[in-house]
């Protein structure tokens, strides 16, 4: 297999490929680039069909943190790591320190936190073996004290985020009245749909979870609509909350929606689509930009950043700002969001 060659490969510092025999851990660990600080991403378990597809999505995830952090102004580089397994039937506590060990091997220019797979409790074991994880630590929260997991910042920087696209495509201030579907309402898509509810914004949603989409109806008045269907509502804003590359061939030519603001990590099939999406008149917030909410709640307890919650909520109200600053720049030079927004992060952890 051909590794420097690889598209993906992008300028890695470093890969690190760990084993160890008796837990049967199978990991790789990338880190992207370090200029500005750390290299902190997700470590995540998936029974990858092989090892190339493996090394695909864990060079292509930790380039990825690092546009995300640049953006975000934090302190941190970007970096990812995937375990080869399913974490349902292979993640046994001797992996998991094993893991941990590999992690402190690389003395801290690598950051994990929990993603698909695994959990704040998994990262919450690896603590005891390494400093090197984030994401472990209780905070105070609307509701009380939450624990380590980032996805109700997620969900309120992505508020943060459409109140942005619609003030910039709209030309409106108010969410009172405005149309909103939400895909997948999970950790994120939930706590965002609520948020959006008390704004005044009405709802359709979609998931697989029936017990979630009763909820949605009950608690919020959320419209209840097929997976398929949610492409084609007539709405002003689609909010991919579940799933990567839902903005595709087939999805494009059904979105009436004028905004796509949402938290799914990838959404865009390939990079043309975001040309696609400017061609048609749709505004899309570029998705590592609008969901930076919970890296940034990470870094902060993992900086151990004691300024308070407020602090915390200034740092990702400022999604307000990288979203504006891209829209500008996006409509002067004429080129689709995604594309400024990687210039942006490429100006900031290059310099
Ligand atoms: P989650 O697993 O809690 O929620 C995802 C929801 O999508 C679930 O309710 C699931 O049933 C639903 N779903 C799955 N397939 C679907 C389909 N075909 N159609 C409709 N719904 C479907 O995950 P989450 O933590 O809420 O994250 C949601 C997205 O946001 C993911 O793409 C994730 O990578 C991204 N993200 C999350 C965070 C975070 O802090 N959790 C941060 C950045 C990005």
């Amino acid at each position: 297999m051909s590794v420097f060659t690889q598209i993906d490969f992008a300028d890695h510092e470093q890969v690190v490929f760990c084993s160890d025999e008796k837990s049967g851990l199978k990991a790789i660990i990338a880190v992207h680039n370090t200029h500005l600080g750390p290299a902190l991403g997700g470590c995540r378990m998936w029974p990858y069909a092989n090892e190339a597809e493996a090394v695909r999505d864990v060079l292509r995830l930790s380039r990825g943190m690092t546009y995300k952090s640049a953006v975000a102004g934090l302190k941190l580089g970007g970096g990812k790591s995937v375990v080869i397994g399913n974490p349902r039937t292979d993640k046994t506590p001797a992996l998991l320190d094993a893991l941990a060990v590999a992690v402190d091997r690389l003395g801290g220019r690598y950051i994990a936190a929990e993603d698909s797979g695994t959990s704040v409790a998994d990262m919450q074991r690896m603590r005891r073996l390494t400093p090197h994880v984030a994401g472990v630590v209780d905070k105070p929260s609307d509701e009380g004290m939450r624990s380590g997991d980032p996805s109700p910042s997620t969900a309120l920087g992505t508020f943060v985020g459409i109140r942005t696209a619609v003030k910039e495509r709209l030309g409106r201030d108010s969410l009172d009245g405005l149309r909103v579907a939400v895909q997948g309402i999970g950790n994120v898509g939930y706590d965002l749909a609520r948020r959006l509810h008390e704004a005044g914004a009405g709802l359709w949603v979609c998931d697989i979870d029936a017990a979630a989409l009763k909820q949605a109806e009950q608690e919020l008045g959320a419209r209840v609509v097929e997976p398929e269907a949610i492409y084609g509502l007539d709405v002003d804003v689609f909010a991919p909350c579940a799933l990567g590359a839902v903005i595709n061939d087939r999805s494009l030519p059904q979105l009436k929606a004028s905004i796509v603001a949402g938290a799914a990590n990838n959404q865009l099939a390939e990079p043309r689509h975001g040309r696609a999406l400017m061609e048609k008149g749709i505004l899309y917030a570029p998705d590592y930009v609008i969901n930076a909410g919970g890296i940034i709640d990470v870094y902060y307890e993992h900086a151990g950043i004691d300024a308070g919650r407020d602090a915390l909520i200034r740092h990702i109200e400022r999604i307000d700002d990288n979203l504006r600053e891209i829209f500008a720049r996006a409509r002067r030079e004429e080129r689709p969001t995604g594309e400024v927004a990687d210039a942006i992060a490429e100006e900031r952890f290059r310099r």
